[in-house]
């Protein structure tokens, strides 16, 4: 490609509504242009890559037995109703009429249409397991779109759809999808995760997202250094048995005044004590009522865990006046003493006694409690985890690290099946119900999150497999006929051998040249120069390890053929 004659508006400044290196980059390097909010032009330059990533996803898919297909983006209502989510799926589904007033919407995800086809195509055992898949513009109407194409509302995603006789095929499907998914992100060369995430009431390690790992990230990924265990903050496991004996401290609890003393730094702070003597106590609501939660003070109530433990999966964190209604008090004081609502507890606060907590009153926290002043319905794992837990598989130590979810793939069972009636008779003629299982990689996302994990202060630096163009060949005087006539026949040299080059022989200063090779960053630079060309060398330069090296003009070709080899 000649630099000339391509459309690539880069830009020199950082544009002032891109908050996240990847959105800037993105912008400054010509890949996309916002028209509005979420919603982005992708420019030659991006396309290129998008097409990359596609094509990664498109051969491993393949190779693990999915088969493409193209669903309409434009979906009628009826079937979305058939599973109740026209109602559930709430404002980020964009509904639409048509001249009839018939509604549709534009999908945001498609199980319902994969879920129709299937139903009426598939008949006998004969004809599954079958695992479809698409590459498919979506729109999600998200509350804040930002980042660029990291959080569009129009994006590209892969989803695949897997279709199978029972559970075992199943998880069967599952596990080639989780093998090809990583054998996906290895090749777009990223450093990723594949961590256990919330598969909601089905459970087992049947959910799983892959995480590209970027200080940048939006999601938190507990990682062990001792094994292969993974999960995002919501799912971790902290192990830790129920003590079998509750010490008891042998006093009587006993009511401190803690004026305006809240949180538990003000708290343990006045009184003078460390928080692993506090017990926090949170309430939360759900359809099934409200709940106690108790924490020990220096740990943090995790939701998803409180959910699956009182099985009731629309807990929430209780609004203050319900705080005031249940507890008798403002937020800040609640406590486990004479409280009417059941009481659940962390493993950790088993272990505990003559601890402090609030006091059902305002002003008021509680002292020399233990867990023989109160009824504690269950105990269980319900805390976030924290740096240098224990691994619940090894035994080794946890750490933190940012990651970006750019694929998640899910057992779904039977509930789109059943709701939809997709059955397939058997060996003997009965009836049986379709198990299913969905996997999305956002392809846009997947770039984002490239570029989030390889870049420095001068632009990108894009793994090879799939950078936009694998060479940028730099003519520094191209008003020179001696040195134009070299850069252009290296230029055809590569060409032929099936390299992408972008060609830079635009009439710019060399520094111009320069800065835009490093702002595309493009893997190789080979720059062809005046005293080069007088002394027979040209310059090949590797973006990612900046290691420069000058090479015979003959040899050019050849050397930057291996270093590609090298590298893809
Ligand atoms: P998130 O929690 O980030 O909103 P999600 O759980 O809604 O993601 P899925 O429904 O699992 O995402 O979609 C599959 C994949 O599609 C995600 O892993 C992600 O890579 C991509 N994706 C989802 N929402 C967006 C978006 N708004 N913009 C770009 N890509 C997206
Ligand atoms: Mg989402």
């Amino acid at each position: 490609m000649r630099y000339s004659k391509y459309f690539l508006p880069t830009l020199r400044e950082v544009p002032a509504d891109a908050e996240v290196t990847s959105h800037q980059l993105m912008l400054r390097s010509g890949m996309v242009r916002r028209i509005a909010a979420g919603i982005y032009d992708i420019l030659p330059m991006g396309l290129r890559v998008i097409r990359k990533v596609e094509n990664i996803i498109r051969e491993e898919m393949n190779r693990a037995g999915a088969h493409e297909l193209f669903m309409p983006s434009i979906l009628p209502a009826e079937l979305w109703q058939e599973t109740g989510r026209w109602d559930f799926y709430g404002k980020e589904l964009l509904r639409i009429r048509d001249r009839h007033g018939r509604e549709f919407c534009y999908g945001p995800t498609h199980e319902e249409i994969f879920t129709d086809l299937v139903r009426r195509d598939i008949r006998s055992y004969r004809q599954l397991p079958q695992n479809l898949y698409q590459i498919q513009t979506k729109f999600r109407d998200e509350v804040r779109p930002r980042f660029g194409l990291m959080r569009g509302r129009e994006f590209s995603m892969k989803d695949a759809y897997s279709f199978d006789r029972d559970r075992t095929g199943a998880e069967e499907s599952y596990r080639v999808m989780r093998e090809a998914y990583t054998a996906i992100f290895k090749r777009c060369g990223l450093q990723f995760r594949a961590v256990e995430a919330d598969s909601g009431k089905i459970g087992g390690s049947l959910s799983q997202e892959f995480m590209v790992l970027a200080e940048t990230g939006e999601d938190s990924v507990v990682s062990c250094d001792g094994c292969d265990y993974a999960a995002n903050l919501e799912m971790a496991e902290v192990k830790g048995e129920v003590s079998g004996s509750f010490a008891d401290s042998g006093q009587d609890p006993e009511k401190v005044d803690t004026p305006g003393q809240k949180t538990v730094q003000e708290v343990t702070d006045f009184l003078g004590i460390s928080p692993i003597n506090l017990v926090k106590t949170i309430i939360m609501n759900g359809d099934k009522g409200a709940v106690g939660v108790l924490v020990r003070g220096d740990h943090e109530v995790n939701p998803v865990k409180v959910r699956r433990l009182v099985d009731d999966e629309t807990l929430e964190l209780a609004e203050p006046e319900l705080v005031q209604k249940v507890t008798g008090a403002p937020v800040g004081f609640a406590g486990p003493l004479e409280l009417d609502i059941p009481l659940y507890a962390d493993n950790a606060v088993s272990h505990m006694s003559g601890f402090v907590t609030g006091g059902n009153a305002a002003d008021v926290h509680m002292q020399g409690v233990d867990l023989s002043d109160f009824i504690v319905k269950a105990f269980g794992d319900l805390r976030e985890a924290v740096q240098g837990d224990p691994c619940p598989r090894c035994g080794g130590s946890l750490t933190f690290l940012r990651g970006i979810e750019v694929g998640h793939i899910f057992y779904l069972g039977t509930k789109y099946s059943e709701a939809m009636k997709a059955h397939y008779l058997d060996e003997s003629g009965a009836e049986q119900v379709i198990e299913m299982g969905c996997y999305g990689i956002g392809v846009g996302r997947t770039a984002a999150a490239a570029i989030e994990q390889n870049h420095d202060e001068k632009g990108i630096i894009w793994p090879v497999p799939i950078a936009p163009f694998t060479v940028a060949l730099l003519s520094l005087d191209p008003g020179k006929e001696e040195v134009h006539a070299v850069a252009e026949a290296i230029y055809d040299d590569l060409i032929q051998m099936g390299v992408e080059v972008l060609f830079d022989e635009r009439e710019e200063r060399p520094g111009v040249k320069f800065n835009d090779a490093d702002l595309l960053g493009i893997p190789l630079r080979v720059t062809v120069g005046g005293r080069g060309v007088k002394e027979g060398v040209a310059e090949i330069k590797e973006r990612a390890t900046g290691e420069e090296q000058k090479v015979p003009i003959e040899k050019v070709v050849e050397i930057v053929k291996e270093m590609i080899d090298a590298r893809s």
